[in-house]
């Protein structure tokens, strides 16, 4: 057994992660960067170690600055959260190399999904479903607009080594594939310090649909079912539920056992998403990710279970607490990420919390970093807060929901809060009736930039 772990993340995953440790008896190492001293992490945890200064490539990202405070503090493990290190197969290598352990996957499998091309071809290899695209990169204008024919338009081009949404365009016709095929290159370039690119069919009018999978690394696995996070924009998630409001028991338990079944043939440990477009009852696989989502709180809320505490159990080694057929959903639950931004263009909008106050009441969960006087500061994400609530139904929680944001008081700084307020208005949310784009277009109408 641990007694203690190191979280080499910051915000409200790092007090995910220190809240799981304490309940289970492990003592908690945080590490901030000097922007980051008077944080919540650093509070909360049972140790803190300043590992730089505020850029992350020098604090959150800096891999001898994370082992050091490993080796200083005698934390026996890292539990890396999301974004930051949490997906680089190399930091994974050097940490095992340390004899620290990992919590999460081993750095073949971070490395495997990470190329979204080697993701794929894994995927189908295993029986996954995927969107009909390019087979592998594509390396020239000539390629690319040969595989435009074949595939028929629109198609999508997008990075190798994407995400966050970046590194990807649209060509709706032949017409569009040279400036589609050269920015996307250059995107990811910049990005990623890769230029690779790779074709996929654009699906018009799908659904974002993922399947929650995790593993024990000895050939054992499970599913946790779907979460919807079609709401999105600029291909990054606003609002996510589960279960999916259009996903019937059948396809569930059909695409679940699905991906539990490929991530134990692999012998895959710990939490994983299999994320997919839907349309016209068809999964297409997109990509892996190897680690927490953001959104893993629906998925705990209809389960009654927790990821990270199961993150924990199998790094030491021991069997997951479930079984498959221990995995009853309860109800529905919703997500919505308060971000400090500006609308309506959605500028960051670092400051000083004047005032913070957090709804209550059954259902309702707030995973946030957040207190009275608090400072955003401007060098991170601009997330500063989950808003989940779970229900007996999904109209239950829709009300929970308004509610919930109703009583949720953040001064100081402007937050996406009002968006939701307008969201829970539109009928499209209320019956569920939304697709991949359907966010965009609304903002094109209702919050014009
Ligand atoms: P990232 O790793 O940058 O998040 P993904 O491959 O997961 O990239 O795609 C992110 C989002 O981009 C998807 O949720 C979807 O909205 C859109 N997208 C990706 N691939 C396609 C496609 N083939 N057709 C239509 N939309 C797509």
């Amino acid at each position: 057994m641990f007694d203690k772990i190191l979280i080499a993340n910051r915000g409200e995953i790092a007090l995910r992660v220190i809240r799981a440790a304490r309940e289970m008896g492990i003592k908690s190492v945080a590490v901030h960067s000097t922007a980051d001293a008077d944080a919540m992490h650093v509070r909360m945890a049972d140790e803190a170690v300043c590992i730089g200064p505020p850029p992350s490539t020098d604090s959150y990202l800096s891999i001898p600055a994370i082992i050091s405070a490993c080796e200083i503090t005698g934390a026996q493990a890292i539990h890396p959260g999301y974004g930051f290190l949490s997906e680089n197969a190399n930091f994974v290598q050097i940490v095992e190399d340390h004899g620290i352990t990992f919590i999460g996957p081993t750095a073949e499998h971070i490395r495997i999904m990470g190329d979204k091309i080697t993701a794929k071809d894994t995927m189908k290899a295993l029986g996954v479903p995927c969107v009909p695209g390019s087979d592998g990169g594509v390396p020239t204008l000539a390629d690319a607009k040969r595989i435009g024919a074949e595939i028929g338009y629109p198609v999508i081009v997008k990075a190798t080594a994407g995400g966050g949404g970046r590194g990807m365009k649209v060509a709706l016709t032949e017409a569009d594939m040279e400036s589609a095929f050269m920015t996307a290159r250059s995107e990811s370039k910049a990005a990623f310090g890769n230029d690779e690119v790779y074709i996929e069919k654009y699906l018009t009018t799908p659904r974002h649909i993922e399947i929650q999978v995790f593993g024990d690394g000895k050939g054992r696995a499970v599913h946790l079912g779907e979460r919807d996070c079609s709401l999105q924009r600029r291909h990054q998630k606003v609002f996510e539920e589960a279960p999916g409001p259009v996903i019937t028991p059948e396809e569930r338990a059909r695409i679940g056992k699905v991906c539990a079944d490929a991530v134990a043939a692999i012998n895959y440990i710990g939490a994983g998403t299999i994320e997919f477009l839907y349309e016209n009852g068809e999964f297409y696989f997109i990509e892996m990710n190897t680690r927490l989502q953001v959104e893993h709180p629906v998925t705990e809320a209809i389960f009654g279970v927790d990821l990270v505490r199961e993150q924990i159990r199998v790094a030491e080694g021991l069997p997951m607490s479930f079984t498959q057929e221990d995995l009853v959903i309860n109800g529905h639950a919703i997500e919505v990420r308060i971000n400090a931004e500006k609308l309506p263009n959605f500028a960051p909008c670092p400051g000083r919390i004047t005032q913070y106050h957090a709804p209550g009441g059954l259902g309702v969960r707030i995973d946030s970093a957040l207190y009275d006087g608090y400072r955003i500061p401007p060098y991170y994400d601009s997330l500063i807060g989950k808003l989940i609530v779970h229900g007996r139904d999904r109209p239950e929680a829709l009300a929970r929901l308004a509610r919930a944001l109703g009583e949720l008081i953040v001064d100081g700084v402007d937050t996406t809060i009002p968006l939701f307020h307008a969201l829970l208005q539109e009928e499209d949310v209320q019956t569920g009736n939304y697709n991949i784009h359907w966010l965009e277009h609304w903002l094109k109408t209702h919050l014009p930039a």
